[in-house]
């Protein structure tokens, strides 16, 4: 029977948004489970939809679990230091108390960013390394958006990422990262290691793991094969400004041989497909117009992705473009998920179902030129905001969003939330009695999430890019930290003084 300590500490950071993620917002318990410690990491993670979920599920019963803390912060702007401390402090300290230990599991995302470290992950596995020592094997998955640095598989010895986006697969993911975590019990830990960071960004939008070339690439991720502990593609999150930004290779194998030969030959693959990583992007006007001319006779939805107003990937979710486009274009049977803004959701609560009252919605944390969107809105349903997820994605785990409101103006309804989610669960809506196979137009302020479960009830996709917090071209961003030479989007221009360089050329 082996001791084992596990834990997670999870964010993704969009370094270019303003608002900060605090350690109030790690506690609160939102479409994910608050900050839980000990006994209560157990009691929420148990059966839910996270890589510690799957790992706990496959462990087996012959070893004593020693839960630390587990805190999940989804997307937005840098973590605090204090936040950063304390969670990792509580983690340390948890993991002090439990010692000694045979092994370590950490659930973490891989794309954390906080204001005293660029590397969180890198820092959090430094001070875990440090306590446990040089004996005790240390596994981690992470999300398919990470970012990976040389200190994330120096400090580890099994490195499991998600294989699917829309993450469909993480408690699975938790489940390979047992396995790896039950092998290094018995045979030590392996003494090869290696990282390729791919030389260009590849945008969230061309990321999804349905299509090539990114399916082609994940399928060759794989853990206790051969020579090979664990071996995972991961994709990057190019909103986070760091020097390591961007996808990559890792690899932990028997021999140093063996984790080069692997490493090499994925990174190869992923090289010669960058002319392939695209898509189809649409302006806001011209993603309604086509929206509403293929309503026109279709008996299922069309769904316009919002793709930069994505709080999965930072953003506020509560900017106004697309609506503005629906009701200045007459769309008819449209429905708008979700748009965070509870002072208008408190405005509702007070005015009552059935009332019409004049009120700002949304548009309130930028970017530039996003403004609150003003009208008589119709308020036709309130809900507490309390409710269990039911999709593909992240199911099975009990939300607060706060208090929630239907508002509809003219043909077009908005489901408005007291806290950010992403649309990438059919709950919301059924919470205001909204079905969303039903509707003519399904606005969805996701990137690609929300394909698990509304694609196939729909009649056709169209990635629209209205203002937002995150952009889908990451050339547009102003990295300041980004090694130099990578390209900013596939086969697009470079960051750093090369970068520079070439702009001042083309002028
Ligand atoms: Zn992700």
């Amino acid at each position: 029977m082996a001791r084992i300590a596990v834990g997670g500490f999870q964010h993704e950071t969009n370094s270019f948004v303003e608002h900060r993620a605090d350690f109030a917002y790690f506690a609160s318990h939102r479409d994910r489970p608050p900050l839980v410690r000990g006994p209560q990491v157990i009691e929420w993670l148990s059966g839910g939809s996270y890589a510690l979920s799957g790992f706990l599920g496959a462990i087996g019963s012959g070893h004593e679990i020693l839960p630390l803390v587990w805190a999940s912060g989804g997307a937005g702007g840098i973590v605090t230091e204090d936040a950063f401390e304390r969670i990792v402090g509580e983690m340390q300290g948890a993991l002090s108390a439990a010692m000694p230990v045979d092994a370590v599991y950490l659930d973490l995302h891989g794309a954390m960013v906080s204001a005293g470290f660029e590397d969180a992950e890198g820092e959090m596995l430094r001070r875990i390394r440090a306590m446990v020592g040089t004996e005790v094997p240390i596994v981690i998955s992470l999300d398919y958006h990470a970012n990976v640095s040389p200190e994330m598989v120096a400090f580890t010895d099994g490195l499991v990422g998600f294989r699917t986006y829309p993450h469909v697969d993480r408690p699975e993911t938790g489940a390979n990262a047992a396995s790896v975590l039950r092998e290094l019990l018995v045979r030590g830990r392996p003494a090869g290691r290696a990282l390729r960071n791919l030389q260009f960004l590849i945008p969230a939008e061309a990321q999804c793991t349905l299509v090539e070339p990114s399916r082609g690439i994940v399928a060759r991720s794989k853990v206790l094969d051969g020579d090979i502990v664990s071996l995972s593609y991961l994709a990057g999150f190019p909103a986070a400004d760091t020097y390591w930004c961007g996808p990559s290779v890792a690899v932990h194998a028997w021999t140093q041989a063996a984790a080069d030969r692997a490493a090499d030959a994925l990174a190869a693959r992923i090289a010669a497909a960058e002319p392939d990583f695209v898509a189809d992007l649409l302006s806001p006007d011209e993603g309604v117009r086509q929206a509403i001319d293929l309503a026109r006779g279709a008996s299922r939805p069309v769904v316009i992705a919002d793709t930069q107003d994505n709080p999965g990937a930072g953003s506020s979710s509560d900017t106004t473009g697309l609506l503005e486009a629906l009701v200045s274009a007459g769309a008819e049977g449209a429905v708008v998920g979700f748009l965070c803004d509870p002072d208008a959701a408190a405005a509702a609560h007070a005015a009552g179902q059935g009332a019409t009252i004049t009120l700002d919605v949304g548009g309130r944390h930028g970017p530039q030129g996003v403004m609150p969107f003003r009208a008589d809105w119709k308020v036709d349903r309130l809900g507490a905001g309390g409710f269990r997820t039911t999709g593909s994605v992240a199911g099975n785990m009990d939300a607060d969003l706060g208090p929630m409101a239907l508002l509809s103006v003219g043909g077009v309804s908005v489901v408005v939330t007291s806290k950010r989610m992403q649309a990438y669960d059919p709950a919301p809506f059924h919470h205001l009695g909204v079905d969303p196979a039903l509707q003519r137009i399904l606005v969805l302020k996701s990137t690609c999430h929300f394909r698990a479960d509304f694609e196939p009830i729909a009649e056709k996709v169209l990635m629209v890019t209205a203002p937002g917090g995150y952009l889908s071209d990451p050339a547009l961003y102003p990295f300041r930290k980004l090694r130099p030479g990578v390209r900013l989007h596939p086969l697009g221009p470079v960051s750093g003084p090369a970068g520079r360089k070439a702009a001042a050329a083309a002028d």
